[in-house]
């Protein structure tokens, strides 16, 4: 798939350099927004053009910036021809009657608001102009309008560009090339979107690399909302890169977990990350559920296998593996016995005290708002104390299930420094950032002290051996455990 910088320039000068940058960074070719510039001076432009430029004066009746006659416009797109556009973008609601030289044309069609009810209809008449390519960009409102664009991506194939408009659309913006979509439109750099939900030109190249995806590309997501921040897309399409497995891992942002399933289907998923807030709800849309999802009803990952959704919890084994190891070391033995503090009791703090009593710990739970935490204590049959109060509970092993100290509100702990012993084992679940608070006090205390970015390495571990069937490469796990 080729990717077009869509260039937001007001100048010549600006437009030039826009293009060159978009060379360096990759870009196939680059749209110029003739409808932002102060002064349309394509002939200026055009002529020492870097790279193959698509232009487009879209007016304002189509979300555009173009303010003057459509006679004016139109002549505009003509001049652009003549000066040798390699493409160029005519509404399909415009006249298209004007000469175009060598320049190849594209139709397009947007809607600011959503999907049109007729969608399929209006592609298909945009098909039957004979253009080049036919661009149909909508506004995605939730996961229906990105799955119902998937579909229409693969009905056209490689005779349309459908664009998912904002962030519920960016998985099709990335994967598009799976169901044949020649293009994507990329921004130049964050900030500097031209329609919204464009992805940077550099995460397409570099991380999600979508110039190589097509047809048997794997795709994989990170369900969550929000999901922006998730380093995980990161990490997953690097382990994939450097085993040469040809798959691709985004970021899927959903509010309604019950579209699980259509998702799935529209975007041929094979597999899924699951994070706030839809670690629970997931669960009623599973086919198989593993031990920790039926004891903890949370699932963090689906497994998609003949077309049956597999649940697993991979952050309870990960969890437990790094404070048993942490335990180890600071004990020579494990956590059975051992008395846990899990603060909290939302999605996480509710998966850690179930594995840490499957461990044989004893476990308390405190929590901010108390009837919350003694409810969560007595459904899994564990101990509560009063968030206040903690203290007393005299554990040595401590949890921050919280998200306190998650940026950007982070240098705040969920816990006083005094709790902290020498002779206790300490988990924060926050990983961004890595160093909080809450772990620079257990450790000043002499703790045994065990990060979220080590519990996050090793979840997502779990989730690869899940999919793939082999853990992640040892070194990249250190780098990234190094980095993050
Ligand atoms: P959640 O379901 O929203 O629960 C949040 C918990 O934090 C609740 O118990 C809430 O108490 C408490 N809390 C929030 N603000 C507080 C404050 N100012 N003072 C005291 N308590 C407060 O969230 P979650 O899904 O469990 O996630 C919790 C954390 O785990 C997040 O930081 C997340 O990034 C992290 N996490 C890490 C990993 C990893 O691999 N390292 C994996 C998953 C999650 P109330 O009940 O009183 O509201």
């Amino acid at each position: 798939m080729m990717i077009c910088a869509s260039l937001r320039a007001e100048t010549a000068e600006e437009a030039l350099a826009g293009m060159r940058e978009a060379r360096r960074l990759g870009a196939d070719l680059c749209e110029l927004r003739a409808d932002l510039l102060r002064r349309p001076e394509l002939d200026r432009i055009l002529p020492a053009r870097p790279l193959p430029v698509l232009v487009t004066a879209r007016p304002r009746w189509e979300g555009g910036g173009f303010a003057g006659s459509e006679e004016e416009r139109l002549g505009l797109l003509a001049e652009a021809c003549r000066l040798g556009a390699d493409y160029v973008d005519v509404e399909f609601r415009a006249p298209r009657d004007f000469p175009r030289g060598n320049a190849r044309l594209v139709i397009s069609w947007h809607d600011y608001e959503g999907v049109p009810a007729d969608v399929e209809s209006i592609a298909a008449r945009m098909r039957e102009t004979g253009a080049f390519a036919v661009k149909v960009a909508c506004a995605a409102r939730g996961v229906a309008d990105l799955a119902r664009l998937a579909r229409l991506q693969a009905a056209l194939g490689p005779a349309g560009i459908i664009v998912a408009m904002g962030e519920f659309g960016e998985p099709l913006r990335i994967l598009g090339a799976r169901w044949g979509c020649p293009l994507t439109y990329a921004s130049l750099r964050a900030g500097s979107e031209t329609a919204p939900g464009q992805v940077p030109l550099e995460e397409l190249v570099r991380t999600f690399q979508v110039r190589t995806i097509d047809a048997r590309t794997e795709a994989y997501a990170v369900m969550g909302n929000p999901v922006a921040h998730s380093k995980s897309p990161v990490l997953f399409n690097d382990v994939f890169k450097r085993l040469g497995m040809n798959a691709r891992y985004v970021r899927l942002r959903a509010d309604d977990a019950g579209q699980l399933r259509a998702l799935v289907e529209a975007l041929g998923l094979r597999g899924l990350s699951v994070t706030i807030p839809h670690k629970q709800a997931v669960v009623a849309s599973l086919d198989e559920a593993d031990e920790v999802v039926r004891g903890t009803g949370a699932a963090n990952t689906v497994t998609v296998r003949d077309g049956r959704l597999l649940g697993a919890n991979t952050d309870v084994p990960a969890a437990m593996d790094a404070l048993r190891e942490a335990a180890v070391r600071k004990w020579s033995h494990g956590v059975y016995g051992m008395r846990a503090l899990v603060l909290g009791a939302g999605g996480v703090a509710r998966a850690l005290a179930w594995g840490l009593k499957r461990e044989g710990a004893r476990v308390w739970i405190a929590n901010r708002t108390f009837e919350r935490g003694k409810a969560l204590a007595e459904e899994l049959g564990v101990e509560y104390a009063r968030w206040e109060n903690a203290a007393e509970v005299r554990p040595q092993i401590v949890v921050n299930g919280t998200s306190v100290g998650m940026a950007p509100a982070d240098g705040e702990s969920p816990a006083a420094p005094s709790l902290f012993r020498k002779d206790m084992v300490v988990l924060d679940t926050v990983y961004t950032p890595r160093r909080t608070k809450f772990l620079r006090d257990a450790r000043e205390a002499g703790a045994e002290a065990v990060d979220g970015v080590d519990m996050f390495l090793r979840q997502a571990d779990r989730q690869f051996r899940l999919w793939a069937g082999r853990s992640m490469p040892t070194e990249v796990l250190k780098e990234y455990a190094r980095t993050l």
